[in-house]
């Protein structure tokens, strides 16, 4: 075992991100709703255990989508910006029914970029997220895709969550995604692909990897994963990309086994 994956079980405070791939089915669109009810228990015996979990969650526009009837993603931002409002409450619904479940309190909060770059919204965020944290109850966090316009928005999850977890001084960022991790190369197209363990450096050859788009549902692909191992790197944070298919991974790759990708922080100054 490497140390950068030794060192993850002493991990207190993780940020799990999930995406819109790992919560919904491909073909039919729809909610998963057993992978959805193991990764909310496998999140709440983590925070049993002793950690504090910070959620990181897409799928608002997915969950739209299915309760309007809709099969795919509209064209327009405005069209979008109201599926993320009508989905969103049908999301946290079924969060908050799953956490009630396993004994949890969650707390939903819907960020903007503006949020987790001004110093004055990212201070209160921070002070906001800190007392949930403390108060014992597990956040539940989207981009506020409803209100959010361009020069405000992040617009993947994948940073919002690097952003978050810079913000309250996290150890680890976990994303869950459709794919076991970084690859040598295009693993669909390549069958020599690798599935690569431990990026030391993101440099231009780990990022010439990542130039494929996300799915259809989803908004990030590979690239805006590697712009968020490059913010938590910086800020001393590790980081994983983990396959979603697969909730166990969450605590086995807490444990130090070795799964997906790892981005071992940069040492804090
Ligand atoms: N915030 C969007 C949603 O909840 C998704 C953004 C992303 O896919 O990263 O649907």
């Amino acid at each position: 075992m490497n140390d950068a994956r030794k060192k993850l079980k002493d991990a207190k405070r993780i940020v799990i991100k999930v995406g819109t791939s790992t919560l919904a089915y491909p073909q039919t669109k729809k909610l998963n709703l057993y992978r959805i009810d193991h990764l909310i228990r496998e999140i709440s015996d983590l925070h049993n255990s002793g950690k504090e979990i910070i959620f990181v969650t897409s799928g608002a526009i997915a969950a739209g989508i299915n309760k309007m009837g809709l099969s795919e993603k509209p064209d327009t931002v405005t069209e979008n910006q109201a599926l993320a409002a009508i989905g969103q409450g049908v999301l946290m619904h079924i969060y908050e029914k799953f956490f009630a479940e396993y004994g949890k309190t969650m707390a939903q909060l819907l960020l903007t970029g503006n949020d987790t770059i001004d110093e004055h919204a990212r201070e209160n965020s921070r002070n906001s997220l800190l007392a949930i944290l403390k108060m014992g109850v597990i956040p539940v966090i989207n981009e506020n895709d409803a209100v959010a316009t361009d020069e405000i928005k992040i617009g993947d999850n994948d940073n919002l969550s690097a952003m978050v977890a810079t913000m309250i001084d996290a150890e680890v960022l976990i994303i869950l995604t459709d794919i076991d991790g970084v690859y040598s190369a295009n693993p669909k197209i390549d069958s020599n692909a690798k599935l690569i363990d431990e990026i030391d450096e993101i440099n231009e050859e780990i990022e010439k990897l990542a130039g494929g788009p996300g799915t259809k549902l989803g908004t990030g692909g590979m690239y805006t994963k590697i712009q968020a191992a490059k913010i938590a790197k910086s800020a001393g944070i590790t980081m994983l990309i983990v396959p979603g298919k697969d909730i166990e991974c969450l605590r086995k790759s807490l444990s130090g086994e070795k799964i997906g990708t790892i981005f071992p922080a940069q040492k804090k100054i």
